[in-house]
């Protein structure tokens, strides 16, 4: 019997897989992977004998029905999934029937698109005394919120908000941080298509303008809305210092320096 690993791709560009992820695919007896998300070009180090498809058009039975026949034929199945799989990725739904078919699982972690999309804009999402904090969350779209977890609640933190699965739901998105106390200036960036090699878009706007400037540039799937007090940060000219870095600040790799008397 084999064993069905479940991959994360990374957020679009093939070469942000981990090497682990990549060793098994050179290894894969068999790929299924979420074509809606997942470019074919990361299936692109699997060996002449691998079978490789596309779940686009399956539906979680026809999904779990396949890893598990793929793993009483072969070794190394791989379920490929979009950015980390343990991020709105079905991941339990899947593991559970391998579960009680007796297949062993294994999970291989990949890079999220919120990170992916940080990157884009060059921006870090916790800053020092600025915010320590992020929150990846989504707004309530046909997937219900569980209660203490709408928008608005998590807003007030006043931290950095990754939004997932929301960029259809900008008004949403702007009612609920008006109602957490966000200004209308307050910055927000999102990024479609965060690191595909030539598709990405990066769009940088307000509270009060972002849907608009979405909606011009036609960006209606595939987004991360990133809302933090953090943004923009490369150009600021007051900026507090990490303490890891701080020639008074002492940790386990590194003395402090003491300035003498
Ligand atoms: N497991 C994935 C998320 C899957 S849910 C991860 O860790 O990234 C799908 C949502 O992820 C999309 O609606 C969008 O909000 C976001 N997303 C996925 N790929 C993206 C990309 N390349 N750029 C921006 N957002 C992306």
């Amino acid at each position: 019997m084999g064993k069905v690993w479940f991959v994360g791709a990374g957020p679009g560009d093939p070469d942000l897989i981990t090497v682990k992820g990549r060793n098994l695919i050179e290894q894969a007896d068999a790929i299924l992977y979420a074509g809606s998300l997942v470019s074919e070009t990361a299936t692109r180090w699997a060996g002449p004998g691998c079978a490789i498809e596309d779940s686009k058009g399956m539906d979680l039975e026809e999904i779990i029905a396949w890893l598990i026949r793929k793993a009483r034929e072969g070794e190394t199945v791989i379920r490929l999934q979009t950015g980390d799989p343990g991020l709105y990725g079905a991941l339990i739904e899947m593991v559970q029937p391998l579960d009680e078919a007796g297949i062993d699982v294994g999970v291989v972690p990949g890079v999220s698109s919120a990170m992916a999309s940080a990157a884009a804009g060059v921006e870090s999402l916790t800053l020092p005394e600025v915010t320590q904090t992020v929150i990846l969350t989504r707004v309530e779209g046909r997937t219900p919120m569980p209660e203490g977890e709408s928008l608005a609640e998590l807003a007030q933190h006043h931290c950095t908000l990754c939004l997932f699965l929301s960029i259809t739901l900008l008004k949403k998105v702007q009612t609920e941080l008006l109602q957490a106390g966000w200004t209308e200036d307050a910055p927000i960036l999102v990024v479609h298509k965060a690191s595909w090699p030539g598709e990405e878009k990066i769009i940088r706007g307000t509270l009060a303008d972002i849907r608009e400037k979405c909606r011009a540039e036609k960006i209606n799937s595939q987004a991360m809305i990133i809302v933090s007090p953090t943004l923009g940060a490369r150009q600021w000219n007051e900026l507090k210092k990490s303490k890891l870095y701080d020639k008074s600040f002492s940790h386990r790799f590194r003395k402090a320096q003491t300035t003498s008397q």
